[in-house]
């Protein structure tokens, strides 16, 4: 394929063509390049491509593309069957899919819906019966419509997987299962990851019929465009770290910054003590209804939330155009989550910033999973750290020696104090207590660290 395709050299429907110049995508990137012609040919994909590379309109354009003759204006249910099926592991990404595919399909007459659990499951399912040619859900969302009748798939022709991996990784191969039982056998299937392991490789084998391999990236490799950087910090200074990282050039000037915690606590936690400092910030963690979590990502999109803390979960499928930095607050403790973590940043060709604080000693080893993971070596730079008045504590005491007594004449009081072992010049500071959050961090369940149960 030459460098310079365009998105008219697929032989795309004008209807198609109108939309995406609208969206302002000017020539399609390298998955979309290798994709898009497989796709549109009906065969079956494996994608190895990581978030931000533009996989969804590699499979969502094409997608279109095939069920275009399917378009028509009836108002009878039984005209718009369920022709596509798109399943994603999180309601952030479903919501985010269904909105790329839903502005696609803007001028192609086909109907789009999105279905994912913690909403109300009537608003859904009025948009099921009326019909609809493609649906976005979550698993298990859309297996509870199974079950309500609301929907059918015996008419899917095309199946797609997005972030596989993850929906592995939570769980949903059951569902999963469950789901392609009830599609026809004789259909497309298509399978995006942004990492291969040995059990994808599995699924894949038994998803996908003689599947064409399409690569963008090596193996669980991160972007070019990004930037990566390491800080040695102690676990106490890491607030000071961060908010030292934050008056930086690079992040001062950044519309939008994403940080990254290992737990729903600490994601709390952390977007307040922010707060106090002055900085815009919000928290998206899997405890918050959808609801919030769509608020919080508007406002942090408008820019009126600088920084958003994010669990790992919640920030699945997160697409926000203009995401100059991500910093990791924790190291990840799954060394394929730093992957998804930082492909938030230098997407479609821009270029990011990916910062991530680590504790010597305690975050080393799964430091050294990442590098041995993405194949790099990182330096561990230290960070100057200057400690900061917390904001409604006051200033932080410092030691005054108590002042001698002008009326003593003892003469063994007056002489100044000379120690017998060297003592330190200023008092150490008090090390700060564990609170009862980082008590429960370390204790908390490996579904809590995760974002959260998932509920249906
Ligand atoms: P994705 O990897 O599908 O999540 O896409 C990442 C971002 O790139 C989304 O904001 C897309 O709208 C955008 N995008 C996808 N394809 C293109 C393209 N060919 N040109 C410009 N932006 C694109």
């Amino acid at each position: 394929m030459s460098e310079t395709q365009t998105f008219h050299d697929f032989g795309l429907h004008d209807t198609l063509l109108r939309a995406i110049a609208e969206m302002g995508y000017e020539k399609p990137t390298p998955i979309q390049v290798k994709a898009i012609p497989l796709v549109l040919a009906g065969s079956d994909v494996m994608g190895a491509a990581q978030t931000g590379t533009g996989k969804t309109a590699s499979f969502g354009l094409p997608l279109l593309a095939r069920l275009l003759s399917f378009a028509n204006t009836s108002a009878s249910p039984a005209r718009h069957p369920v022709r596509a099926l798109v399943l994603t592991p999180t309601r952030e990404l479903a919501d985010q899919v269904h909105e790329n595919l839903s502005a696609y399909a803007k001028y192609t007459g086909l109907r789009t819906a999105c279905v994912f659990g913690g909403v109300d499951i009537r608003t859904q399912e009025g948009q099921l019966r009326r019909g609809v040619e493609v649906v976005v859900a979550t698993p298990g969302r859309l297996l509870d419509h199974v079950e309500q009748r609301n929907i059918t798939l015996s008419q899917v022709q095309i199946v797609v997987l997005d972030e596989a991996d993850r929906m592995l990784d939570m769980g949903f191969l059951p569902d999963i299962s469950r789901i392609l039982k009830l599609l026809p056998v004789a259909r497309q299937s298509l399978m995006f990851s942004a990492t291969f392991s040995p059990e994808i490789k599995k699924l894949a084998g038994n998803f996908l019929n003689n599947p064409k391999l399409v690569e963008v990236a090596r193996e669980n490799s991160t972007a070019k465009t990004i930037t990566q950087k390491v800080y040695e910090v102690h676990d106490s200074e890491k607030v000071d770290a961060l908010l030292e990282i934050l008056d930086d050039e690079a992040c001062e000037d950044a519309k939008n910054i994403l940080v990254f915690v290992n737990s729903k606590i600490s994601c709390r936690r952390l977007a307040r003590t922010l707060e106090k400092y002055g900085i815009q910030s919000d928290a998206i963690h899997g405890d918050k209804t959808q609801e919030e979590r769509l608020k919080t990502l508007d406002a942090f999109k408008k820019g009126e939330v600088k920084v958003l803390v994010a669990t790992d979960v919640a920030a699945r499928g997160l697409d926000i155009a203009d995401l100059p930095v991500v910093i990791n607050f924790d190291v990840p403790f799954n060394a394929e989550d730093y992957v998804h973590r930082i492909g938030r940043t230098g997407r479609a060709g821009s270029k990011g910033l990916a910062i991530t604080l680590m504790c010597p000693g305690a975050d080393e080893k799964n430091l050294v999973a990442i590098e041995t993971l993405t194949k790099q070596h990182f330096s561990r730079n230290r960070l100057d750290v200057r400690a900061r008045r917390r904001p409604g504590r006051g200033p932080r005491k410092v030691y005054t020696p108590p002042p001698v007594s002008p009326v003593s004449s003892d003469p063994f009081f007056d002489q100044p104090y000379e120690p017998s072992v060297p003592q330190p010049q200023e008092p150490v500071a008090t090390p700060v207590k564990p609170t009862r959050g980082a008590k429960e961090e370390k204790k908390a369940p490996v579904a809590a660290l995760l974002g959260g149960l998932i509920r249906r």
